[in-house]
């Protein structure tokens, strides 16, 4: 088996092939290695450059890449990444998580993950959707209600994914296409009411369900949160609608806070027209690195990864760190956490709320059914709770941290998956 793990965990790739590691280690031999070797490997990647011309008339070379991970529970299930830094490990490593994720939150679908090299910061309207556009002409032999069904991740949002969405169909020369090719498209074109809150929403139901178990109340709690794009956004609101007071919020470009706490609808308001949360009159620039370790009840990493290290764990005044964003913890820094008894809820189930709203939206779109937004929240609800205790009672009576327990019930499901198919493959 590979030894990536002894290297520092530094990548998105080594979070993840260290986790699935420790995981294999406590199974403690129920499974044979060469088939953890299996459910290990990436099954499929695919690296894409194409050449739009762009706003200025000029070809622009772009890079893009599809992973799938793995198909044993279903088809791959994974957003699209724009980042100007994403690489094909970072989305292996993403496209192995949702292998993960998909597996734990109970979702008939296998992992997957693409990454496209392109600055959403720094690219025109026009300019962006004609990228998406290209990714999914060309990427469109790898994308299918049976192969791959992509969704929004980092950098790019639900309008992205409705021209996915028309770029595939009018690729098939049909104005609609049967089946779902992509998840967490804008409700007119098949999209399903509340995708677009589901991660953040899923966050603020398992950290207070997280409060309950610990026999808590989270009236009147702080929070921070790092990120405020769609999974920070919407998981500070879902914090607040919950009794929460959010005292601090964090971009790239800057961060605000007040100890009284902030009116984070003001501050959605604020940051959809500045682009930014830096200077929001009601509350008092800091540094966004520095917010991190600063006191509150409830840290909530909602941006990238690799933001929790080895570095600054120590400092982290956090009880609860809820994973919006994937991958926010080294392994390492979860080692710091467990010894110093911060509860650590895991990205494979603390953000799981995205894929599963995104698993109601493709079997509405596949039975032709429309779903309210009511019984959206009420499923996921249930199934966020339900998901939440059966991780903390396997973590309580192995001794395990919720991360261990959540890696060791998933891995286990893949595997059982794969030996209920065969071998023949
Ligand atoms: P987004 O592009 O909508 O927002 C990202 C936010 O993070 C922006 O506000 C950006 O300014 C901020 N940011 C980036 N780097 C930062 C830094 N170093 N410090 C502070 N802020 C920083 O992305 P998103 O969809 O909200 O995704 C955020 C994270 O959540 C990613 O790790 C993603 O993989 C994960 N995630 C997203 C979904 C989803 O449904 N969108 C589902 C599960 C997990």
């Amino acid at each position: 088996m590979d030894t990536t793990e002894t290297m520092a965990a530094k990548t998105i790739f080594a979070n993840a092939t260290a986790n699935f590691h420790q995981a294999a280690r406590l199974l403690g031999g129920r499974f044979k290695d060469d088939l953890l070797e299996k459910v290990y490997q990436p099954m499929e990647r695919i690296e894409m450059t194409y050449g739009p011309v762009m706003s200025d008339g000029k070809i622009h070379v772009v890079k893009g890449f599809i992973v799938r991970h793995s198909d044993a529970l279903g088809p791959a299930k994974g957003g699209i990444r724009m980042a100007p830094t994403v690489t094909l490990d970072d989305v292996t490593g993403l496209a192995m998580e949702m292998t993960w994720k998909c597996a734990l939150i109970g979702v008939p679908f296998g992992g997957g993950k693409s990454g496209i090299i392109a600055d959403p910061e720094r690219l025109s309207p026009v300019d962006k959707e004609t990228i998406m556009r290209r990714f999914a002409t060309m990427g469109y032999r790898h994308i299918g209600p049976q192969i791959y069904v992509p969704a929004p991740d980092m950098g790019t949002t639900e309008a992205d994914m409705g021209y996915v969405k028309d770029a595939i169909c009018y690729s098939h020369g049909q104005a609609t296409t049967p089946g779902c090719f992509v998840t967490g498209k804008p409700v007119i074109l098949g999209g399903i009411r509340g995708r677009k809150e589901a991660t953040g929403r899923g966050v603020a139901i398992c950290i207070v369900e997280a409060f309950r178990m610990l026999g808590r109340h989270p009236d009147g709690a702080t929070a921070i949160v790092q990120g405020f794009g769609n999974v920070g956004s919407h998981s500070a609101l879902a914090l607040a609608g919950r009794g929460l007071k959010i005292i601090g919020v964090s971009d790239i470009r800057g961060a605000v806070y007040d100890a009284k706490g902030l009116d984070v609808k003001a501050l959605v308001t604020y940051a959809a027209d500045r682009c930014t949360v830096k200077d929001f009159p009601g509350g008092q620039d800091v540094d966004g690195q520095d917010l991190l370790e600063m006191d509150c009840d409830v840290l909530v990493p909602a941006a990238t990864a690799n933001q929790i290290t080895e570095d600054n764990a120590l400092r982290i005044k956090a009880k609860i760190i809820g994973e919006g964003a994937n991958s926010p913890t080294t392994p390492q820094a979860d080692e710091i956490l467990c010894e110093r008894k911060v509860v650590v809820l895991p990205d494979i189930l603390c953000n799981a709320g995205g894929v599963f709203v995104s698993y109601l939206e493709y079997m509405q779109e596949t039975q032709q059914e429309q779903m309210s937004e009511q019984e959206v929240v009420t499923r996921l609800t249930k199934r966020m709770t339900e998901k939440l205790q059966g991780v903390w009672r396997l973590a309580e009576d192995r001794t395990f941290t919720l991360r261990q327990a959540a890696m060791v019930r998933a891995v286990s499901a893949v595997c059982e998956a794969r030996i209920a198919r065969g071998f023949l493959t």
